[in-house]
């Protein structure tokens, strides 16, 4: 009797040991992979979780496993220029963001092809049919290229474009069995979320609003229309600054100085986070990292964003 109370005890003991360990494994992936930084807006002070990806976190599918409540929203770069770090998704010239958000997934851009979007979002553990709506920015193929994916695997998602373009754009959504939604001016698609736009560039071009419980995120395609008007459009409908910019600000071959230019014109409007991808170019990057390092967020292929 004492001795199997021994065994018992002894059993508990190492079960506890194990338990304990892979909770502190847990919390000691969390701890590595997480950097909160808290900044203040022309509206108040907000705190950013960045998040990097690393090998183990994909071994936990954070993408499936930190799905979050009350009003929480995740970003997720499927698609850019610059690489993963860890080399398990495929980058390219392009875009194509996820936001998670209390509504569902939404797509904004699909990148330029099929293939990656597909070889991306299985590596993230992303269920495309999770995906409850796609809102294309422009007609550019390295924003639109991953659409016959999307449209196979999910006949008959809305799809929101640009209204002034989607003569082009409506009759090959059709032809991979979507449904295209033209957006001609600033609209609600579902609670909390929003296309803003259309403004013209050439092309003419929508973003993606999400009004989180911290304040309203804008997602950029490639700024056609400039990156200061679409943040000042944003700030005409919302009445507040973005509490974060992420996307194409087509600053390719810009000089130093015009990026200062762009860069303080932001930072005036009241941005706070500020995230150039895609197209931006690198002159706005080391810009932003060198004047003002506070806004800017460091973004690539797999980063994971969480407001
Ligand atoms: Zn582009
Ligand atoms: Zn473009």
């Amino acid at each position: 009797m004492r001795r199997s109370y021994l065994v018992a005890l002894f059993l508990l003991i190492i079960l506890l040991s194990v338990a304990t360990y892979i909770m502190e494994e847990v919390s000691m992936v969390r701890t590595n992979i997480s950097k909160t930084t808290t900044y203040s807006g022309s509206s108040g002070t907000n705190t950013i979780q960045e998040t990097s990806t690393s090998i183990i976190i994909w071994k936990f599918k954070p993408t499936t496993t930190t799905l979050t409540s009350g009003g929480n929203v995740t970003l997720i770069v499927v698609v850019d220029n610059d690489p993963d770090p860890n080399g398990l998704l495929e980058s390219a010239w392009g875009l194509s963001i996820l936001v998670e958000t209390s509504s569902g997934y939404v797509l904004f851009d699909t990148g330029p092809s099929p293939s990656i979007l597909k070889h991306n979002l299985m590596e993230l553990g992303i269920n495309p049919k999770q995906i409850v709506a796609v809102v294309i920015s422009h007609l550019h193929g390295d924003h639109t290229g991953g659409l016959p994916y999307i449209l196979k695997v999910h006949p008959g998602i809305p799809v929101y474009v640009p209204g002034k373009d989607s003569g082009y754009l409506a009759p090959e959504i059709r032809r991979y069995g979507g449904r295209s939604v033209p957006v001609y001016n600033t609209t609600r698609i579902m609670k909390g979320v929003y296309v803003l736009g259309e403004l013209y560039g050439p092309p003419w071009e929508e973003s993606l609003l999400i009004i989180s419980d911290k304040g309203p995120i804008l997602l950029v395609g490639c700024s056609h229309p400039g990156i200061v008007r679409i943040v000042q459009e944003e700030i005409n409908f919302t009445g507040e600054p973005p509490r974060l910019v992420i996307g194409g600000f087509h600053l390719l071959g810009y000089s130093y100085s015009e990026c200062v230019r762009i860069a303080e014109k932001l930072v005036d409007l009241g941005v706070g986070k500020i995230a150039p991808i895609h197209c931006s170019g690198a002159t706005i990057k080391e810009v932003l990292d060198k004047l003002y390092p506070e806004h800017y967020l460091e973004a690539h292929t797999g980063s994971i964003i969480r407001i």
